[in-house]
């Protein structure tokens, strides 16, 4: 079916399950966003666990018409083959959106954008993220690429030269959702990354059932690769305490705000997030 235009749903109407047309609604609704700028970026920001200074921002995706998540509609936009075009308007949209926080001589940070696995076959991305940098005078050291561990299992040699073209750029890179997949430390040792995202579910895991050791542990390992470490989902303070307590770095979580569009994101700038 995929592989069919759109006017082909009609006809398999009947045979298709919810969860197919479900699909096909959101293919078209993502088709159509793309041609009349139907998405928007929300910036959630990070926060250093020993200042409560603002360290930088999350960029994630959102529908400005439709409330289906992304969780949703980029695991749609990946069946479809939309993520390319999908990743490299949320690029040039990050790198405006600093460009523009520059120009209003704001302390800019940081702003991380999500690299789906698949968008390795955009083979052209690296050139095509190093000409918008060039062209909105956006210094590389200010975008963050988050990757996730499944970008390693089939290409992983395809992966590492990507990795190394982005870092030669100047681009940071971190890990993503750390914690969730095959957890295998070892490549953490072949990855020019700067940063690990420990994922939501560890936090809540072990610190709720305050088997504080194996973050612990974590951190001290991942510190131990020269890495720096932030916890995602970091929803209330005993967690912050704790997280403080295992030398965590960086916390990103709805404890000091959810993502923001860009106008109410600007007022974080100044704001000292204590706990
Ligand atoms: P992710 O990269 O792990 O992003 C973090 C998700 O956790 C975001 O969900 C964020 O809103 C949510 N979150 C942050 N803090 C908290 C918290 O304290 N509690 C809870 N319950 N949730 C929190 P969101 O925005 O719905 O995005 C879901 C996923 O969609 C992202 O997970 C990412 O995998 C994907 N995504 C979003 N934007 C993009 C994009 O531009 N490109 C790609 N390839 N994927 C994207
Ligand atoms: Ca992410
Ligand atoms: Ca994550
Ligand atoms: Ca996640």
């Amino acid at each position: 079916v995929k592989t069919m235009g759109k006017n082909n749903y009609l006809f398999f109407d009947e045979s298709m399950t919810n969860s197919m047309r479900e699909k096909a609604r959101v293919e078209n609704i993502l088709r159509e966003a793309l041609e009349t700028d139907g998405f928007t970026l929300h910036y959630q920001p990070q926060v250093a666990v020993k200042t409560g200074k603002l360290t930088g921002f999350e960029a994630l995706l959102r529908l400005k018409d439709f409330s289906v998540p992304p969780g949703i509609f980029i695991s749609v936009a990946e069946e479809i083959g939309l993520i390319l075009e999908i990743g490299r308007w949320v690029t040039r949209a990050v790198i405006r959106q600093v460009a523009a926080w520059q120009e209003q001589e704001l302390p800019v940070m940081p702003v991380s954008i999500n690299f789906s696995a698949l968008q390795l076959n955009d083979t052209d991305y690296v050139d095509f993220l190093k000409r918008e940098l060039y062209q909105m005078n956006v210094p590389p050291r200010l975008i963050m690429i988050e990757i996730t561990e499944s970008i390693f299992l089939d290409n992983r040699e395809e992966t590492l030269r990507f990795l190394h073209q982005l870092k030669n750029l100047g681009v940071t890179i971190s890990i993503d959702d750390f914690g969730t997949g095959y957890s295998s430390l070892s490549y953490l040792t072949e990855v020019p990354a700067d940063l690990v995202k420990l994922d939501k579910s560890l936090i809540d895991r072990y610190l709720e059932k305050n088997s504080q050791a194996v973050i612990d542990s974590m951190i001290a390992l991942i510190h131990s690769l020269n890495l720096e470490v932030l916890a995602e989902g970091v929803e209330e303070k005993e967690q912050f305490r704790r997280l403080a307590s295992c030398g965590c770095d960086y916390i990103q979580g709805y404890l000091f705000s959810k993502p923001l569009p860009p106008e109410d994101a600007v007022n974080l700038f100044h704001q000292n997030f204590t706990s």
